[in-house]
């Protein structure tokens, strides 16, 4: 089975400060990590090749030092690490994100199963895992939290939902993201720190892909972000004490007085 694991680097903390000039992230000067759901996703990958057999690779756009971040997926299991680095990608929303990924993708040919975190702990709009699968014309299932059966080109996955659970069988390739209840991320052993001490990371740039540069980076994305600001903090609302008909009667007059 092989199985593409997108990861993004991300700052550790989850007060991201924003360029106001530009109204983007800024991220100089913070330690970066993985992006706590990606390291479900990585796990799944380690779980399901060492029960199918087959190769996991990580895939990550980012700059120069999300190497870091491929090296330690490495010391976890993964067998192989692309970065997508480059100048024109800079400045990409999720749409340009996720165009990007998907020629990575592409260029990686084959594989059956492409995990992504729920979402990113630093943009947060859980778009890229949906995006990608648009951009590859694959079926996506989303909040997975568990795969319940892979077998002859299908898989069966229960999918979180508010309610409870759905399980949905699917044809492979599938892009599945993954939410924190699928398992329980491994340390890496020592042998694995060894291997991702010598790994070699693959860095493919523009000309490597075969993308329209017009779709990449801040010009090929089409969300422009007009203001950024932290909303004021709500004031407090009113607590109602009393006996339990005491508190209907106060609370039906308050809903009376507010329309
Ligand atoms: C309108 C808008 C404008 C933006 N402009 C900029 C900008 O100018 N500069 C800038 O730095 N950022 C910008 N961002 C942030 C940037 O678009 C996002 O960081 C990026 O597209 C990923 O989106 P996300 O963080 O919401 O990830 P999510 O969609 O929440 O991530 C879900 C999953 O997708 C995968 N994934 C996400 N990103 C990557 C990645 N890079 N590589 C591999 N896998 C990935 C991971 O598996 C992750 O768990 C912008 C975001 C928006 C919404």
């Amino acid at each position: 089975m092989n199985i593409i694991v997108c990861i993004k680097q991300v700052p550790e903390t989850t007060e991201v400060r924003i360029n106001p000039e530009t109204n983007t992230l800024m991220r100089e000067g913070v330690k970066s990590i993985i992006n706590p759901f990606d390291m479900y996703a990585i796990e799944e990958g380690v779980r399901l090749k060492e029960k199918f057999g087959g190769k996991v690779t990580v895939l990550t756009m980012g700059p120069p030092q999300a190497e870091a971040a491929l090296k330690e997926a490495i010391s976890l299991g993964a067998d192989e690490a692309v970065l997508l680095s480059d100048r024109a990608f800079a400045g990409s929303d999720t749409w340009a994100t996720s165009y990007t990924l998907a020629a990575g993708v592409r260029k990686l040919k084959e594989y059956d199963l492409i995990i992504c975190g729920k979402q990113a702990s630093d943009g947060d709009t859980a778009q890229v895992g949906p995006g990608i699968a648009t951009h590859l014309d694959i079926p996506q299932v989303t909040y997975v939290k568990k795969i319940e059966e892979v077998k002859d080109k299908t898989i069966k996955v229960e999918r979180m939902t508010e309610e409870g659970y759905e399980i949905i069988e699917s044809s492979l390739p599938l892009l599945i993201t993954v939410v924190k209840e699928i398992n329980t991320p491994r340390v890496p052993s020592l042998r694995g720190l060894m291997r991702s001490k010598q790994a070699k990371i693959t860095v493919l740039g523009v000309k490597d892909l075969d993308v329209e540069t017009a779709n990449l980076g801040l010009c090929g994305s089409p969300t422009q972000v007009a203001k950024i600001f932290t909303p004021p903090a709500r004031p407090e609302g009113e607590k109602i004490k009393g006996t339990a008909e005491e508190i209907v009667v106060k609370l039906a007059e308050i809903l009376k007085r507010e329309k």
